[in-house]
């Protein structure tokens, strides 16, 4: 598990036991939130016990349950551009879904949850999703971990071997391997786990096909009247890391080409990966200057009066394979264990 992940799941279990976020919640929830979603899927691994990208999916039931909990909460279910209003203006509680990266299941099964709940959403396409031209890294390195015994790869120039035989070392290499090519340089990342499906014969055009909407789908589902479409850049690679240059042609060239090809203003962004070490003051800078009416980061937090002077970089609340108890969400809803990993800081933007 992630230290962020850790350390959030640590902090709701202790307000959880001891109810002291109903307490706080008056002064910690804000004045809304954004939630985040990647997957919304039956769970069905292909091999029990390794599914190490589950952190990134629920289950339908779950999404049902978790969005009736939200409204019983006193959030009501708003568009990214009216939570935005909202930040700004003042008004009641609000939560905005916001859906990353395109999957189908965001259509197939979020979509009819949406439905019943009434509740709008906006999803960030990377356009080199769409076009099958970006690369699943985290995917691939999952499907080729499936298949070998073992894996080698080159790390700051130098070779790391892990075993690979059982799903509990299969689990243990991703876990290893993920984290450790996260923190290197994109080029390094991609060249590492694009060895490593060649190797044993993954090939990510087909992983995108079988799991990512196409342009035709995502411009019928954009047209959707719950859905907006937001931009999520082009090559889907960790912004901070790269060029200035490249972090603005990325997120520019997205928007373009999506209002491009969708007919409609694409006024959000989110940053891909969206952490600190992908996502800083520079790149808030500029998705303002790429003329995005707002940015969303994945750094944890509810919204509070004050991001409506950080607009380009919003924090949101991961609704994902972490956390599968409604109880957890009620703690994670109260705003006090993300206080809690913000360090009491309602705003952390640096
Ligand atoms: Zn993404």
């Amino acid at each position: 598990m992630a230290f962020k992940h850790k350390v959030i799941a640590a902090g709701f279990a202790a307000f959880r036991l001891s109810g002291l976020h109903r307490v706080v919640a008056p002064l910690t929830r804000g004045r809304g939130v954004i939630l985040t979603f990647h997957r919304v899927r039956p769970f069905s691994p292909p091999t029990p016990g390794y599914a190490p990208n589950r952190l990134l999916e629920i289950e339908p039931d779950f999404f049902d349950a978790a969005l009736a909990l939200v409204r019983w909460l006193g959030f009501d279910f708003v568009s990214l551009a009216e939570a935005r209003r909202r930040l700004i203006e003042g008004g009641p509680r609000f939560a905005a879904m916001t859906f990353d990266d395109g999957y189908r299941d965001t259509r197939d099964f979020a979509l009819p949850i949406l439905e019943k709940h009434g509740a709008p959403a906006t999803v960030f396409f990377a356009t080199g999703f769409l076009d099958r031209t970006a690369r699943l890294w985290w995917l691939e390195l999952e499907e080729a971990l499936r298949r070998l015994d073992a894996a080698t790869v080159a790390i700051d120039g130098r070779a790391l071997t892990v075993a690979a035989r059982t799903p509990a070392e299969k689990a243990a290499a991703f876990e290893r391997l993920y984290w450790a090519l996260r923190a290197r340089p994109e080029e390094e990342l991609i060249a590492a786990t694009g060895a490593l499906a060649e190797q044993a014969g993954v090939s990510g055009a087909a992983i995108a096909d079988a799991l990512f909407m196409d342009w035709d789908e995502a411009a019928a589902f954009a047209a959707h009247p719950l859905i907006a479409a937001g931009a999520h850049s082009r090559a889907h690679r960790m912004l901070a890391k790269g060029a200035e240059a490249e972090a603005r042609a990325e997120m520019a060239g997205s928007k373009t080409e999506l209002e491009g090809r969708f007919g409609c203003a694409v006024d959000a962004f989110a940053y891909p990966v969206g952490d600190k070490t992908s996502a800083g003051p520079r790149e808030f800078a500029l998705a303002r200057q790429a003329g995005f009416a707002c940015a969303v980061t994945t750094r944890p937090g509810m919204l509070y009066a004050e991001h409506a002077a950080h607009l380009w970089a919003l924090p949101r609340v991961s609704v994902n394979g972490m956390w599968r108890s409604l109880g957890d969400l009620e703690s994670l809803l109260s705003g006090a264990p993300l206080l809690l990993w913000n360090r009491g800081r309602r705003v952390n933007v640096e």
